[in-house]
């Protein structure tokens, strides 16, 4: 086994507590294992590296990782998302919905979504797609392809099929429905199950399993109850979007006379294994005071780990009300992607701003409450106390954040100007499991020209199969409009 040790002018290191920051401190490590953190290691090494002005900390944790070519990107200056492609219109679910990719495309998708992450810092990934351009939900041979790719790039994952039992469309008169298919409910759940059997362990580890079902809306009780099950018998997490949508909870309240997170703990589905994006309409239809208490209450007590992902969130003009409450009531939160760019840094820096917006209180939050979030209390919802740190013991899971950057401009603090000033694109070297995984921007064995050039044309042809699916099917240019308009004479 390879022994490396790697210095930095600041590692992040893990006091069992906390991060702490050690100056011009060192790691080891040995195979996939961290075994020193701190100075003076005199054993025998294989390597050294000099990371130089540099932060070596952790990898992040990210519980809804963009695994995508992201089409809500799309959707940037193009409100109501429903007029703009983001509902189906019933009028193509009645013809049969189709897959836009072919099974190749998939792979091309992932494996692109997968080098995203990593050069961003991402060591762990729970990956998230849009359903809208499948024909229905994700599948059983599609994610095994996906632990194929995920295991040669050297990432670590979470993977598990979405399913669901219903599509939310919009009819001709605009009012909106959802499209059931129970029967497709149940075989997608059974196709997780099998999933996660298969696939936990696989590739030394770097693979588990977990349950994804899809947003609640879509889902019907009896899937939802099923899920939470499966997910106890497999000591596996299961992540489930709610409180997100005006729509959402307008239907849990017309369905079940609940909010959505009443629902969930009123059917045993809330416990340590669940995790929540996005967190943002607690209380039910017409919240009061009471009944977003009602919400938290069961969050807290059930141990329960909201997924907050700020970027897409601020993006759409809502935010989690609030991070700092969470904190305060005990309510472990995590971080997503979600979109693109899937940079964690910038979520970060989004988050704290956004929070202290909503708090309207400069001193709600810290970049270490928010660094905290996308590294500890990832690992705390996943029960992986080997994740999130380093330590000895954990796993080598390692970034290296350069600080010589010209336009990081006067280093503070290490952690803050990172949030501050830099962006996923100041990370240097990502090492996983103990091997190190992108270098100088570059990911080993993969030709990153070829594959943005093959995801933008699969993405174009993506973009012109929108009109079928959208809302009075117009064509593509008025579905997304530019910024400005375009003009090719002279002025
Ligand atoms: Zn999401």
């Amino acid at each position: 086994m390879t022994r490396t040790l790697i210095t930095g002018r600041y590692v992040v290191g893990y006091d069992g507590q906390g991060h702490v920051i050690l100056p011009d401190g060192e790691v080891v490590y040995e195979g996939d294992t961290i075994i020193h953190v701190g100075y003076g290691y005199d054993g025998p090494v294989d390597e050294r590296i000099d990371a130089g002005n540099a932060v070596v900390g952790p990898g992040f944790i990210d519980l809804d990782a963009l695994a995508d070519l992201d089409s809500t990107v799309l959707g940037f200056d193009n409100a109501p998302g429903w007029r703009h492609g983001r509902v189906w219109a019933s009028t193509y679910v009645e013809q049969g919905p189709r897959e836009a990719y072919t099974a190749e495309e998939e792979d091309t998708k992932k494996e692109y979504a997968f080098a995203q992450l990593l050069l961003n810092g991402v060591t762990t990934a729970l990956p998230i797609t849009s359903l809208l351009y499948r024909e229905w939900d994700e599948t059983y041979t599609e994610f095994a392809r996906a632990a194929a790719i995920g295991a040669e790039l050297g990432i670590r994952l979470y993977l598990g099929p979405a399913y669901r039992t219903g599509a939310s469309v919009v009819h001709p008169d605009g009012r909106f429905g959802i499209h059931w298919d129970e029967a497709r409910g149940r075989r997608g759940l059974e196709a997780a199950i099998a999933f996660v059997k298969d696939y936990e362990g696989y590739a030394d580890g770097l693979v588990r399993g977990m349950l994804a079902p899809d947003r609640i809306e879509c889902c019907t009780r009896e899937l939802l109850e099923q899920t939470a099950q499966a997910a106890r018998a497999l000591d596996c997490p299961v992540r489930l979007h709610c409180c997100q949508s005006p729509l959402e909870i307008e239907t849990m309240e017309e369905r079940f006379g609940r909010s959505s997170i009443g629902l969930l703990d009123e059917i045993g589905f809330l416990d340590r294994r669940a995790l929540l994006p996005h967190g943002i309409r607690l209380g039910g239809h017409r919240p009061t005071t009471a009944s977003v208490e009602q919400d938290l209450d069961a969050l807290a007590g059930a141990d329960a780990t909201l997924v907050q992902c700020p970027m897409v969130s601020a993006r759409m003009g809502h935010f989690m009300d609030s991070f700092a409450r969470m904190q305060r009531r005990g309510i472990n939160v995590g971080l997503g992607t979600d979109t693109f760019p899937p940079d964690v840094i910038t979520n970060l820096h989004t988050g704290i701003m956004a929070t202290r917006l909503v708090e309207g209180d400069e001193s709600a939050c810290s970049a270490a409450d928010y660094y905290t979030a996308a590294t500890l209390a990832g690992a705390k919802a996943l029960n992986r106390p080997d994740l999130g740190r380093l330590a000895p013991g954990t796993k080598a899971d390692i970034t290296v954040f350069d600080l010589s950057g010209f336009h990081l401009g006067q280093l503070i603090d290490p952690i803050q100007t990172m949030i501050m000033s830099g962006s996923g694109r100041d990370f240097t070297r990502v090492i996983v499991n103990g091997r190190t995984i992108a270098q100088d921007r570059q990911i080993k064995g993969i030709d990153l020209t070829r594959l943005a050039d093959q995801a933008q044309r699969q993405f174009d042809r993506l973009r012109a199969s929108y009109p079928e699916r959208t809302h009075r099917h117009p064509p593509e240019h008025e579905i997304f409009p530019g910024a400005f308009p375009v003009r090719r004479t002279s002025l």
